[in-house]
């Protein structure tokens, strides 16, 4: 009687062990087929992959922007191939610098890069500086450049001009803690070079409305095409030696680059080529002053690199600050 109990038991469960083993055979099979889509997927799709390396490397909200029809693919240092491969370490880092860097890294506000990029970060004793300086803004580029600029906790400097319908990103500019300065009104070469008189009008013109919208008063400038500009001349022969000298008896402190990105020379240049334009005109400049462009890119390739630009100062040991009155000029001498 037990052994039948027994037999019977046992061949009651035989159908439940084979639909339990047919079962995790179809899940198995099942399970195979999706990683074999999704490597597939991967590697017929190279965009894919490099966005999944984007989205670890760069910015927090959105690796990819939709602006005004214009598409965004950020590009970091490590895309490029200069990532942690080629990290620069100065000097040995003291005691003090290991540990503030730690606290730094572990605060609210602190530098929010990721921890692979923070811990390659260790600014020369000699203190070597960076400022980013962005020309012709806003634009529908300047959101993205201050999204990336916060994620990297990195402070810069706008030089705008006047522009319809972007009251508020003057304002997103200073309340986002960056530099605002003055670049002309209009930038319209027959106006701002049109003579003294109309190069200071164009000055205050856009100085007043910076502080209408900003409640900020700056003296800080750069000149349109900068202090070295031939185009000048086709309007007022020698006015550019005039203006040098005058802008200073008035107060104004000008920045001139020491280092450009070549970003609005020819649209669409892309984010690589800027990236190696800066590295090569920085040579061992030990305070550089790049030129970008937040207006005068439309196609948004500063914003591809710029994640890049800023890895690329960082592995070098700059820090990045905003300019302001104090900084020593860079002018152009040629
Ligand atoms: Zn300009």
């Amino acid at each position: 009687m037990s052994q039948n109990k027994q037999d019977t038991g046992f061949s009651f469960y035989i159908p439940l062990v084979l639909i339990a083993a047919f079962l995790m055979g179809c899940l198995a099979i099942s399970l195979m087929d999706i990683r074999e889509k999704a490597s597939s997927v991967i590697s017929d799709n190279p965009v894919s992959a490099a966005d999944a390396v984007i989205k670890e490397n760069t910015v927090r909200k959105s690796p990819v922007y939709n602006d005004g029809g214009l598409k965004f693919r950020l590009v970091s240092a490590s895309d490029l191939g200069i990532g942690n491969k080629s990290v620069s370490q100065p000097d040995v880092p003291s005691e003090s610098s290991v540990s503030s860097r730690t606290e730094t890294a572990n605060l609210d506000g602190g530098l929010k890069l990721p921890m692979e990029h923070y811990i390659n970060f260790v600014p020369h004793k000699s203190g070597c500086v960076a400022y980013l300086t962005f020309d012709d803004g806003p634009s529908e580029n300047t959101e993205a450049i201050l999204d990336i600029l916060d994620y990297y906790n990195v402070k810069a400097t706008f030089f705008v001009i006047y522009h319809k319908d972007m009251e508020d990103k003057y304002k997103a500019i200073v309340n986002a803690g960056h530099a605002i300065a003055l670049h002309s009104y209009t930038h319209d070469y027959s106006s701002v070079y049109a003579g003294e008189a109309s190069f200071f009008n164009e000055m205050e013109m856009i100085g007043d409305y910076i502080y209408r919208q900003t409640g900020v008063r700056t003296m800080l400038m750069r000149f349109p095409g900068g202090s070295s500009n031939t185009i000048s001349r086709k309007y007022s022969k020698g006015l550019m030696s005039v203006l040098k000298k005058s802008v200073k008896e008035r107060g104004y402190v000008y920045q001139d680059w020491n280092v450009d990105s070549c970003d609005a020379e020819k649209s669409n240049t892309p984010p690589e080529k800027l990236l190696s334009n800066v590295r090569n005109s920085l040579g061992s400049k030990k305070t550089a002053v790049v030129l970008m462009h937040d207006g005068g890119n439309r196609t948004g390739t500063t914003v591809q690199a710029l994640p890049a630009i800023i890895e690329f100062f960082y592995e070098k040991g700059y820090s990045m600050e905003k300019l302001d009155m104090t900084v020593e000029e860079i002018h152009h001498n040629w």
